[in-house]
């Protein structure tokens, strides 16, 4: 068993000061899986004063050597990807496949950024004047579990880019993915100082972080409230701030689709990171008049070719909940959704599936015929639960899909191009992707409405970190 102990500080692994244990649950079998010493507030004050000290010389470096300590990263997480990769799916439970999927996008954030900042003006001539694009100052970076590695280097990947020196707080369930980060970033180099973890609960070293004037800016990844509780907090002391929320995304099926290929990869879409995505298209809006061919179409998808499974297996569709607490909140959703009595329970259901009683295994479920009122229509559920909704026609279909607080991504299906760009004209998200495709590594991505506010990757991404200042004269 893992005892974590160590926080990173200043360039070192130190004990933190603060004493509370925790216990890493393995989701897949419920036994204790290791334990982690969680940061404090004193923990967070120094790591937040080691990087304004840092920053007093970090942002003076020029491109080079930032790009330097970027191609170093990017180098470093190539080789130990595969251990990234296995301890993601031991720690909370992510299928092989969408582990890899992340891990891979993490080791290329790096050689993105740096590839980007060759060219990235940082003194742009605007009218007869010079705008210096200057580093925003000391950044605080809060993240979920669900991708915790893969955030940090999107976010951090920037900061470096831009000049900033970094506190990282990641969820107090990813220690052991956080463990193997900090020994990279240590590995790379970088100046003391630029680069700090305080692994710590959201309360304690969140809320620290929030109200710490020596934090420039936060960079938030989580849940719609915890991000109201930052951004409320972080004005105070007038911080920047990114917000990246949940999010419960439509997926238009229309009617020149081809179902019979469209329907099957709906689930996947739904059930990808075993449903714990932002991004995960939860809603499926399909023509009202072809409900019941739907529904032969997933149930017989469901049948053949979704395994509620092992994270190590690769033909696993869904993992294990992240928690045992996580598992509950999802069956009180899927009880919700019966109990509502609006739609039909289509497939899986309350409990767990059968062989996998001992871990946090939800069924992989589907609720045909919903009403897009119904709280699960409208809440982010964050586990397998799909909700099929009809519509009549593609303006009802716009209208469902727009008729939720989230505006995160979308999903558009069809042959009819002219429909399709339609379609992603009058939807209100951050992304919009046709057809299957659903990242291109240098697009904008953040949310409209409360999925946030702020964009990351490639250069709307980067913009995020600098302050623009003008030289008139
Ligand atoms: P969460 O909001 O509970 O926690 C996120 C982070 O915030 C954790 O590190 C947590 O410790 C910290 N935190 C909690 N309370 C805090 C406080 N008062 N002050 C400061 N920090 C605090 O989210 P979660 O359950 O870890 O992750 C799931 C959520 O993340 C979902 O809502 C999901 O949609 C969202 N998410 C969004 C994106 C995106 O890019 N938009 C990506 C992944 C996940």
């Amino acid at each position: 068993m893992q005892h974590l102990d160590k926080i990173y500080i200043n360039g070192e692994f130190v004990t933190p000061h603060g004493t509370e244990v925790l216990d890493l649950i393995n989701p897949v079998t419920g036994e204790k899986a290791a334990d982690v010493r969680l940061a404090d507030e004193v923990d967070t004050q120094n790591a937040i004063a080691a990087a304004q000290a840092a920053f007093q010389t970090f942002r003076y470096t020029g491109k080079e050597e930032r790009i330097g300590y970027l191609n170093k990263m990017h180098e470093i997480l190539k080789r130990r990807r595969d251990e990234l990769v296995e301890v993601m799916m031991d720690e909370y439970g992510c299928p092989l496949y969408f582990s890899s999927l992340l891990i891979d996008g993490a080791v290329q954030d790096f050689k993105n950024m740096a590839e980007l900042m060759k060219t990235y003006d940082l003194e742009p001539i605007v009218g007869r004047s010079k705008v210096r694009l200057e580093p925003v100052g000391v950044v605080g970076v809060i993240i979920p579990w669900n991708s915790s590695n893969g955030f940090i280097a999107t976010k951090v990947s920037a900061a470096i880019a831009a000049g900033c020196t970094v506190v990282i707080k990641p969820s107090e369930l990813s220690a052991r993915q956080t463990q193997v980060m900090m020994e990279c970033f240590h590995e790379a180099g970088l100046p003391k100082g630029v680069v700090n973890f305080v692994p710590g609960k959201g309360t304690v070293v969140g809320a620290e972080i929030t109200r710490n004037p020596g934090i420039n800016k936060i960079t938030f990844t989580g849940s719609t409230g915890v991000g109201k509780t930052i951004a409320k907090g972080a004005v105070d002391t007038m911080k920047r701030v990114t917000l990246e929320l949940g999010g419960k995304a439509p997926n238009i099926v229309l009617d020149d689709a081809d179902f019979e290929t469209v329907i099957p990869q709906a689930l996947f879409a739904c059930y990808i990171n075993s449903g714990q995505a932002c991004v995960a298209a939860t809603r499926l809006l399909v023509p009202a008049h072809r409900l019941n061919e739907v529904n032969d179409i997933a149930r017989k998808a469901l049948a053949e070719s979704v395994k509620v499974g092992l994270p190590q297996d690769p033909t696993t569709t869904i993992g294990p909940m992240v928690s045992e607490g996580h598992y509950h909140n999802v069956q009180n959703y899927i009880r919700i959704g019966i109990e509502e009595d609006k739609a039909e329970l289509l497939a899986g259901g309350l409990g767990k599936p059968e062989g996998r009683e001992a871990g946090n295994f939800v069924k992989a479920t589907v609720f045909t015929n919903v009403d897009n009122r119904m709280r699960i229509a409208q809440e982010e559920i964050f586990g397998p639960v799909l909700c099929i909704i009809p519509y009549k026609d593609v303006d009802d279909a716009i209208r469902i899909a727009n008729d939720s607080p989230f505006g995160l991504a979308a999903y558009v299906n069809g042959k009819d191009r002219a429909t399709i760009d339609y379609i992603a004209s009058r939807i209100d998200a951050g992304r919009i992707c046709i057809n299957g495709d659903f990242h291109d590594d240098m697009t904008p991505f953040g949310g409209f409405k409360q999925s946030g506010y702020g964009r990351e990757f490639g250069a709307y991404g980067l913009d995020a970190y600098l302050e623009p200042k003008a030289v008139i004269g």
